[in-house]
């Protein structure tokens, strides 16, 4: 009988929010999952992996359980769940923000006035936590689904939901008063990975970290006359060092780098002022570093 090939098995939102940023994820991974006709599982050809699709709620259970090795999911999600998974990683995808929502017109002027209020969500656990530690009574109201049309049918005075753009909240009167958690995508694993599945997803940990760097540094070009060389490489240093290439222009080089997006505006306006010229900025695909 053929060897049975262990593979890393990778829980991922069958449909919803989370789906397509966890794709895309895996496949700048270098991950192909073949289109699957709404299969369960997949296999991947090019990695020992299998993808099972689910539904974001059971993920963090699974993972807990073993079923699942890894998991990509909503940060809410797995602190609502509470199970037995640790958060390897931030994934910057899937943004958005637990929020206690009120009927407009209605403004407390501090959250203590919150008390003795009846909140309805889908979210009680961090909601429990949160209104312990602020030491306001309120209660909880669980539902599982259009939350936001609870305080319209005198069901709730409030409600605690997810929130992105704020349009659901607008469209149902309401308005968010006070941000709970602040939650994204992350990829959580279970504790107990054999020697090979762990293998493997030190392998996709370090192509998911070098996407992700490569997402916020950009490769700069530009051309400088050679006396402002040393000014203008201390403002590149580079991974290493700023390569430098004599130009055919006689006294001038040109000057390759990276930079960081977020002090991407300020050093180019002191690469200006040191007088660089043509500056070109390209999008980086990896960094491995
Ligand atoms: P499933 O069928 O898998 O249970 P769902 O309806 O529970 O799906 P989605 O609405 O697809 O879940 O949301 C999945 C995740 O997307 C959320 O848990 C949250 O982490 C994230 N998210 C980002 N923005 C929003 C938003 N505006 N509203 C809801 N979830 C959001
Ligand atoms: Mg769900």
């Amino acid at each position: 009988a053929p060897r049975k090939v262990e593979k890393l098995r990778i829980a991922v939102q069958k449909s919803g929010r989370l789906n397509e940023g966890s794709m895309k994820l895996l496949k700048e991974c270098g991950i192909d999952v073949p289109a699957g006709n709404n299969q369960l599982k997949i296999s991947v050809d090019n990695f020992d992996a299998e993808i099972l699709f689910l539904r974001d709620d059971d993920i963090p259970e699974y993972v807990q359980d073993g079923v699942a090795d890894i998991g990509f999911v909503g940060e809410n999600v797995v602190l609502e769940k509470n199970k037995d998974t640790k958060i390897l990683e931030r994934l910057g995808y899937g943004k958005c923000r637990l929020s206690i929502a009120l009927p407009k017109g209605k403004k407390p002027k501090s959250i203590q006035e919150l008390d003795g209020i009846k909140i309805a969500t889908s979210y009680p656990f961090i909601l429990k936590k949160w209104l312990k530690q602020n030491k306001i009574n309120a209660d909880i109201h669980v539902i599982s689904g259009s939350v936001e049309i609870a305080p319209r049918i005198g069901l709730a005075d409030a409600i605690c939901d997810l929130v992105s753009s704020g349009s659901t909240l607008f469209s149902n009167e309401l308005y968010e008063y006070q941000i709970i958690l602040k939650s994204e995508a992350v990829l959580i694993s279970g504790n107990n990975l054999s020697k090979r599945r762990q293998e493997l997803l030190d392998q996709l940990l370090f192509r998911i970290r070098s996407v992700k760097k490569a997402k916020y540094t950009k490769y700069v070009l530009l051309n400088a006359p050679n006396e402002n060389l040393e000014t203008i490489c201390k403002y590149l240093p580079g991974i290493s060092s700023p390569t430098i290439v004599p130009l055919a222009k006689e006294g001038w080089s040109s000057v390759h780098s990276v930079i960081s997006e977020n002090d991407f505006w300020n050093v180019i306006e002191k690469l200006k002022a040191a007088g660089a010229e043509g500056i070109l900025i390209l999008p980086i695909e990896k960094i491995i570093e």
